[in-house]
């Protein structure tokens, strides 16, 4: 049986004012940005969750501690290379990467093809391995009433 692992990663910012909105490595233009102590780039963080959670390496919290001010502001997909450095280091390979964006505004259908782009490339694989896709909660919730963002990922690493 070939040695394969699949990962589920899940996170939720809220937005804020006078911040970038950063999703999927890509700067979208907003109103708002979303508060975190990195770029707050949900996306990625629940990407690099999924990553982590199927290396059974614990979770981002763990590797880039948010108390840690060497992590403050910093690019989220710097830190997708380097949980991508890691998963090389311990003999996993990518097979797969899928992601859903939830979030009533903006829209993102004119930014999914560079996120994919932003993140395979930090991941070292084909943009044809990694997957997005948004969708609306209808108005409800809170990414409805539009207080924040949750993404989720899956993976499926396959042992090298
Ligand atoms: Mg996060």
């Amino acid at each position: 049986m070939p040695d394969v692992r699949i990962g589920l990663g899940y996170d939720v910012h809220a937005f804020a004012e006078g911040r970038a909105l950063v999703l999927g490595g890509i700067t979208i233009t907003h109103e708002r940005g979303l508060a975190g102590h990195s770029d707050a780039d949900v996306l990625v963080h629940a990407l690099m969750d999924a990553i982590l959670g199927a290396m059974r390496e614990g979770d981002i919290g763990l590797h880039f501690p948010d108390t840690d001010p060497a992590y403050a502001g910093i690019s989220s997909i710097e830190l997708l290379r380097r949980v991508a450095g890691l998963m090389a280091e311990r003999g996993w390979r990518l097979l797969d990467a899928d992601t859903v964006l939830v979030l009533q505004r903006p829209r993102i259908s004119a930014h999914r093809e560079m996120m994919r782009q932003a993140m395979a490339e930090a991941l070292g694989v084909n943009t044809d391995r990694v997957g997005v896709k948004a969708t609306t909660t209808e108005g409800l919730g809170l990414t409805g009433r539009e207080e924040g963002v949750a993404a989720s990922a899956v993976v499926l690493l396959e042992r090298v």
